[in-house]
């Protein structure tokens, strides 16, 4: 997607702090934290909602939600997180590429 901004951050049109890549996925830190920690997973390929995934995407899908798991702890989340998924207008959703929040960090954040 030309004009999507995931997708050109994805392309490296759009510098991001990285905090994993692989073939498919790609996790950056949000440019307006939340919390002390807090960054976004983002798959590679187009999506541009989870109410867009596709029943072939389940594998993305699932390990992009493996990967909450590992880079918490990787980023030092040992007494918690959390995860969002916005979708769709309704949904709060700003940017349209798929994308789950990961926040955590020592209270008081919320
Ligand atoms: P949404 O409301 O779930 O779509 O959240 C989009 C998130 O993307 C927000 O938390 C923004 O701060 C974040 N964001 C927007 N542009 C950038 C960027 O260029 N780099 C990193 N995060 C971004």
């Amino acid at each position: 997607m030309e004009d999507c901004l995931f997708c050109r951050i994805v392309r490296g049109d759009i510098p991001s702090q990285k905090v994993y890549e692989d073939d498919d996925v790609l996790a950056f830190r949000d440019i307006h934290p939340k919390a002390p920690v807090h960054f976004l997973i983002i798959p590679k390929k187009h999506i541009t909602s989870l109410a867009e995934a596709e029943p072939e995407d389940a594998p993305l899908l699932g390990k992009m939600l493996s990967l909450t798991r590992t880079l918490a702890l990787q980023e030092g989340c040992r007494n918690g997180f959390r995860v969002i998924i916005n979708t769709g207008r309704d949904g709060g959703q700003e940017v349209g590429h798929l994308h789950i929040h990961v926040l955590g960090g020592p209270q008081p954040w919320k």
